[in-house]
């Protein structure tokens, strides 16, 4: 398989975590007769100061020419004071948009060798924690009209939340075919006890699982979905919701992980073509001195396989030789534990390196 990659180290961490993400994707191509080319594009800071925008026309159109794109991170101090529409964050908003993707997946993986980091009780966590967020990205309530009324000499504020039967089914879908892709459990997230658009949400729901019998679909309200999240996550296989549920709820799956820096996700629209990334920022703090956690960034690599270019084996290649170096006790200064007993610090590049090492063919 040929397939060219659009890649945005970004600022920060950014350069230093991506390097390590395609010396990890060469060897895969190496191991299983792949051809990826990489095609740079400038994004976030470094374009401000390079083009004196975030992401110029050009840089996002080759973007759209590629199959799909990796980014490391963008943003940092030096350019806090730019103008709003300059930010290098803005960049990646027009990056979503451009892409049009309005799908975000976000694993919640807990590696048992990580256990003690989760904050959760070790019984529960000892069950296992691997699910798959997907959040509708572009519709809902941070999209509807927002407005402050006076009303009766006070303010009212109004807050729009409305999704269209087609926009449910676009993310359904992506929920289908990710459960499709994994244990083939999809829970439906919603507040149909209370809300117009939960409703309308669950039934297109219901019409979609007639195109799926492979998968097996349920509701759950997602006051009790919070919940389960903390009491059993070992549950859920892929939970589909809408976009301020997904932000919550994606939030509150990171957290019972223990790392940051651990967490890939990915954004996809409609087509094959996706947007992925670690979760973290661009770690301006600990930028240059190679000691940041490369896992989340490769990881996103490894889901840019399965989900894009629909290579299961080649990605879980690389969640193997992440769970094997592990095993080995190596671990970035972020994931030592205190006493770091048992463990060897390694930076950025060498963790790469062991990541390398430990990749075998399926
Ligand atoms: P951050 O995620 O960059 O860092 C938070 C903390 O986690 C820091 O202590 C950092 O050192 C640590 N950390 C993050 N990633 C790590 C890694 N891979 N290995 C080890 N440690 C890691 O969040 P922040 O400090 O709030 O933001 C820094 C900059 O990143 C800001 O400019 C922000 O706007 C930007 N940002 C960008 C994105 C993105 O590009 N998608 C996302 C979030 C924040």
């Amino acid at each position: 398989m040929t397939r060219n990659i659009a890649v945005i180290r970004g600022d920060g961490i950014g350069p230093e975590i991506v390097e390590q993400a395609l010396r990890v994707l060469d060897r895969v191509a190496e191991l299983y007769g792949h051809t990826f080319t990489y095609t740079d594009v400038d994004m976030g800071g470094n374009a401000i100061d390079k083009w004196g925008d975030p992401l110029p026309q050009e840089m996002l159109d080759k973007c759209l020419a590629s199959d799909s794109v990796l980014l490391g991170a963008v943003g940092g101090p030096k350019w806090n004071e730019v103008p709003g529409p300059m930010r290098p964050e803005k960049g990646l908003l027009r990056l979503r948009a451009g892409m049009g993707v309005y799908s975000n997946n976000r694993p919640a993986k807990i590696w048992p060798q990580l256990s003690s980091a989760s904050p959760l009780k070790q019984e529960i966590v000892d069950k296992g924690i691997d699910f798959l967020i997907v959040r509708e990205l572009i519709g809902g309530i941070y999209f509807g009209k927002h407005e402050t009324v006076t009303e009766d000499g006070e303010a009212v504020a109004i807050d729009e939340l409305r999704y269209s039967e087609s926009e449910i089914r676009r993310i359904g879908r992506i929920g289908f075919e990710s459960a499709r892709k994994r244990r083939g459990k999809l829970c439906s997230v919603e507040k149909s006890n209370v809300l117009d658009s939960s409703r309308l949400w669950k039934k297109v729901m219901h019409q979609l699982a007639a195109e799926y019998p492979d998968v097996e679909l349920s509701d759950m309200l997602v006051d009790n979905c919070a919940m389960q999240i903390v009491k059993d996550p070992s549950q859920f296989d892929v939970i589909v919701t809408e976009n301020m549920f997904g932000d919550i709820l994606s939030d509150e799956a990171s957290m019972i992980t223990g790392s940051i820096g651990m967490i890939p996700s990915s954004s996809l629209g409609a087509g094959s073509r996706g947007l992925y990334e670690p979760i973290h920022g661009s770690a301006p703090d600990i930028a240059g001195l190679d000691i940041a956690n490369p896992i989340g960034t490769i990881l996103a690599a490894a889901m840019m396989l399965r989900y894009s270019f629909d290579l299961p084996q080649e990605a879980d290649c690389i969640e193997s030789a992440v769970s094997a170096v592990l095993d080995g006790g190596f671990r970035t200064a972020d994931i030592l534990p205190k006493d770091a007993a048992g463990c060897t610090k390694v930076g950025c590049k060498a963790m790469g390196s062991l990541i390398i090492e430990n990749l075998r063919k399926g």
